[in-house]
């Protein structure tokens, strides 16, 4: 993107070298295997530049040729493809009782996913050994593939602002935790960087790379966890706000007189439509996915209780989806975590609301869905942020041919 708000910038030539290295990168992730020819057709840069910058990504190992040829008419031509073999992003995600960890290479494949348990209510420095010793297991699976780790980014249930500071976690009892700062201290600076950020946006950022609706510019992810937090993608890109605490509708009060809400009020999206408000009760995370299963078992065989309630819990989930639908116009509101087993009783729900309370005809083409990704969601959105560094130009290795 080119910003016009500071003046006129002098040309710089490692910027502009940069810039068209990631514009061919990204091309070839989304086009392959294509040839250097479609490389030149497609982003205007002239045959002689693509070719400097593909030896240069081949450098680096993230790029190589297949060896296979397209057979057009005229001189057959190599085919470029991601390589990536020697890369890992690595995306952690902290719950209140697991901590998980995924690690994919260049091209998004899943290269490992692990899970342990955890105990929220320890300090952030306890909280920080946990994460940390699961993140050196991964690291040194990772060097034992001879993968050279790209980045790291942790997703937290929580309030991150754009520092990357964890001001409140109120399932985990954190408050104002330099979590990124402390992780590079038990990690012994890495040599790689370390991202933290809401969980419900790294969810929305593994959606759009991995989820069934791929590409999309305009989507909100709805995490379905013991909160409810939005994550919100506009025009491309993630949206978090001047501090970075946007897309906290589970706070957002539905009904004055409701019941009363984690945060201390009443009334509230997250009391109304969470998912304490299907099982009626506050449970651990191990009880409530008995519990969750148990009410799909109700609501498969037809009990009338089971289903007034997950009736109505999709009316208020509803009323959150069509503030969100009115608000910012998303292609597709994408239900996460617990709803996912819940969609086939929420949905219904969910939709009539839609349909009569957003003002645009068929609420603004918005689509409500749940989750394909399951809830390693936001854990793989930790390493889609990685990937996505990547692409925006952070290239590791091979600097040489760079002046
Ligand atoms: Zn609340």
């Amino acid at each position: 993107m080119i910003t016009s708000t500071t003046g006129p910038q002098p040309a710089d030539f490692a910027d502009v070298r940069a810039t068209n290295l990631a514009v061919v990168l990204r091309f070839v992730r989304e086009h392959a295997p294509c040839s250097r020819a479609d490389i030149a057709a497609s982003t205007g840069l002239n045959k002689a530049t693509v070719s400097s910058l593909v030896a240069d990504l081949i450098d680096r190992r993230l790029v190589r040729e297949t060896g296979l040829t397209e057979n057009r008419v005229g001189r057959p031509a190599t085919m470029l493809v991601l390589d990536g073999s020697p890369y890992a992003a690595i995306g952690v995600e902290i719950n209140v009782d697991t901590v998980s960890a995924v690690a994919v290479d260049l091209a998004g494949e899943r290269l490992l996913t692990w899970r342990r348990s955890f105990s929220a209510g320890d300090s952030v420095n306890q909280g920080v050994a946990a994460v940390g010793a699961v993140v050196r297991r991964v690291v040194g699976r990772m060097a034992k593939e001879e993968r050279q780790v790209l980045g790291l980014a942790v997703a937290v249930p929580g309030l991150v602002d754009v520092q990357g500071t964890v001001r409140i976690a109120p399932g985990l009892g954190w408050r104002d935790a330099d979590l990124g700062g402390d992780l590079a201290k038990a990690l012994r600076d890495p040599g790689f960087p370390i991202q933290v950020d809401n969980d419900a946006n790294l969810a929305a950022l593994a959606e759009q790379r991995f989820g069934a609706h791929a590409g999309a510019s305009d989507l909100v992810y709805l995490t379905g966890e013991l909160g409810v937090g939005a994550g919100v993608i506009l025009d491309g890109r993630l949206r978090k706000g001047g501090r970075g605490f946007s897309g906290e509708i589970g706070h957002v009060q539905l009904d004055p007189e409701g019941p009363r809400c984690h945060c201390g009020r009443r009334g509230c999206l997250e009391a109304m439509a969470g998912i304490a408000a299907v099982l009626r009760r506050d449970l651990s995370p191990a009880e409530t996915q008995v519990e969750i299963e148990e009410v799909v078992r109700l609501a498969r065989a037809g009990d009338a209780g089971t289903l007034a309630t997950l009736d109505s819990v999709g009316r208020h989930l509803g009323q959150g989806v069509s503030l969100l639908a009115s608000l910012l116009n998303p292609e597709v509101v994408i239900l996460g975590g617990y709803y996912v087993p819940l969609a086939p009783w929420l949905l219904p729900a969910v939709r009539d609301e839609l349909a009569g309370r957003v003002i645009a005809e068929e609420a603004g083409g918005c689509q409500v869905v749940a989750s394909t990704l399951g809830h390693d969601a936001a854990a793989l959105g930790g390493a889609a942020r990685v990937l996505d560094s990547v692409d925006s130009g952070r290239l590791p290795g091979g600097l040489s041919r760079i002046p």
